[in-house]
């Protein structure tokens, strides 16, 4: 390893200067059970034939260390809901190993193995509530075709963990487990923020040079170049990231610097939500209720924001801030544009022009006239043909909207109206109408992890039924598929789960 690191080799929670990681031991469970593998990332390792296996079950689990293995827990900061937070760091997180598959670069990290010298005040553990909506979240995400860091598994502990309730504000102990999180490396824009933060330059370009050695190989040029280069990719990728998540209704939660991964991968699965009925405004994190601050609408300028910090924290390593104001600047144009784009694509619309922004803004406004699912109605429009009257279209997207509407009222008119310039468009799109349907399936998804989902999942699995679990994953394997036996998963949220919201500890 090239990087210095933390002389110290205890777990317990301190301030960690001058290195990039620690190395650590994970907590040993008491009674290791595995309860879900995602078959296609133990391929993706060469692992599929062992994960059956005892050693499986020990290694990622955290009870036996890997031989020649040295665990390790890294430095990071971060700016926390807008303000500087200091030293953060992996407080319940714990690379196992680096390794190479098929001649890629993958990190194996345990989540929930105990702390860390970053615990700060946490336990360093998960429970299985949260070790399952990070799990198969993830793994839909990868199914999505959003770029995310991948899980491998979920393992019980066998021991207890207490956390507070969401709701009442008691504690209650839940069952504690560990995920296996995997991706070519969980390195944030906070691991860039501490060096500059503590003006420790030195470790600063380390970690720069590091990253750009290994994960931004195609960087060809040197010196300061280099590390424009290198923010122009950081900026590039993370762009990509937001835009999917617009356009599949993802809402991460928690934007905060350090969960941005420096690979433009969607990274720290907590309250995130999906769009349910089209609110940009809307945030699945109670304690963002207030601020909104990283609401569905405001993830594309968030990422900004965040660009702006991992802009600032490589400025000593570039000394003029002329190029990278351009690639932020750039950052918001491209973004404009590109949404564009994509939204045309899910609107079945090939050619972009003023016309085609007009009608994505008045449908933006028209979806937020009354309550209407964002996945059903973008997954219902395929239905609709050139011949249709817009009176015929508005029925075809009827099912999206929670509450009933009348053929009649102001809601209604607004409708038939865009109908009436969306089907006029559609009749100089030279696709036909079942080409135009398939390709507007292909980015328009039927099956996303809505948030009842997952909760009917961790209840099952709670009394150690993992059915839904493994249904769920299933059935967010193929989310652009019609998978008529799942119907039942292609459904508006029931009224029960309304104001539920995960919770991410
Ligand atoms: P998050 O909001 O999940 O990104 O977490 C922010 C910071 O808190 C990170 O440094 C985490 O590692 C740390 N953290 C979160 N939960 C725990 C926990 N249960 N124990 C220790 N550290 C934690
Ligand atoms: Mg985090
Ligand atoms: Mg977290």
């Amino acid at each position: 390893k090239e990087l210095p690191a933390d002389p110290n080799i205890t777990n317990t929670p301190r301030k960690v200067f001058e290195a990039c990681y620690s190395f650590v031991t994970p907590r040993k469970p008491s009674n290791p059970t595995l309860i879900h593998v995602a078959d296609e990332v133990a391929e993706m390792l060469d692992l599929e034939r062992d994960t059956q296996s005892e050693e499986f079950l020990h290694t990622f689990s955290g009870k036996t260390v890997y031989p020649k293995t040295k665990p390790y827990a890294m430095c990071y900061g971060g700016h926390q809901f807008g303000h500087w937070a200091g030293q953060l760091g992996d407080g319940r997180a714990i690379n196992l190993a680096e390794i190479r598959s098929s001649g890629k670069p993958f990190a194996l990290q345990l989540k929930g193995a105990g702390e860390t010298p970053y615990s700060r005040r946490g336990d360093g553990l998960a429970v299985l509530r949260s070790s399952i909506r990070e799990h198969l979240c993830s793994e839909a995400m990868h199914y999505l075709g959003v770029p995310t860091t991948r899980s491998l598994s979920i393992m019980l502990t066998g021991d207890e963990v207490l956390r507070d309730m969401l709701y009442d504000g008691n504690q209650e102990y839940e069952k504690g487990a560990v995920v296996c999180r995997v991706a070519p490396t969980f390195i944030r824009f906070g691991n860039f923020q501490i060096f500059a933060a503590r003006k420790d330059h030195k470790n600063l370009k380390n970690l720069t040079d590091y990253t750009i050695r290994h994960f931004y190989k195609n960087i060809q040029s040197e010196g300061k170049e280099k590390y424009i280069a290198f923010f122009q990719k950081v900026s590039e990728a993370s762009l990509e990231m937001v835009l999917h998540w617009q356009r599949v209704g993802f809402v991460h939660g928690v934007m905060n610097t350090d969960n941005m991964s420096i690979l433009g991968l969607t990274i720290d699965y907590g309250p995130y939500g999906w769009l349910e009925g089209y609110e940009p405004n809307w945030t699945p994190n109670t304690t963002d209720s207030r601020e909104h601050r990283y609401a569905y609408g405001n993830q594309p300028g968030i990422v900004l924001w965040n660009l702006v910090q991992l802009a600032n924290a490589l400025y000593p390593l570039i000394e003029d801030a002329k190029p990278l104001e351009d690639i932020l600047e750039n950052y918001q144009k491209s973004f404009d544009l590109k949404y564009v784009q994509m939204m045309s694509q899910k609107l079945g619309l090939t050619e972009i022009n003023t016309e085609t922004e007009q009608l994505i803004e008045d449908l933006q406004q028209n979806l937020q006239l009354t309550e209407t699912d964002m996945t059903i109605f973008f997954r219902e429009l395929p239905r609709v043909q050139k011949k249709n009257t817009p009176q015929e279209a508005f029925q075809k997207i009827h099912k999206s909207f929670y509450k009933p509407l009348e053929l009649a009222g102001a809601t209604t008119d607004a409708w038939i109206t865009w109908f009436t310039k969306y089907i006029e468009r559609l009749q100089v799109e030279v696709d036909r109408d079942e080409t135009r349907k398939f390709k507007m399936y292909e980015v328009n998804p039927k099956f996303v992890l809505r948030n009842y989902m997952a909760q009917l999942a961790i209840n099952a699995a709670d009394n150690g039924d993992y059915s839904v679990l493994n249904e769920l994953y299933e059935v967010l394997k193929r989310p652009y598929n019609e998978q008529t036996e799942y119907e039942k998963w292609y459904a508006k949220r029931p009224e029960w789960a309304r104001h539920k919201v995960g919770c991410s500890m």
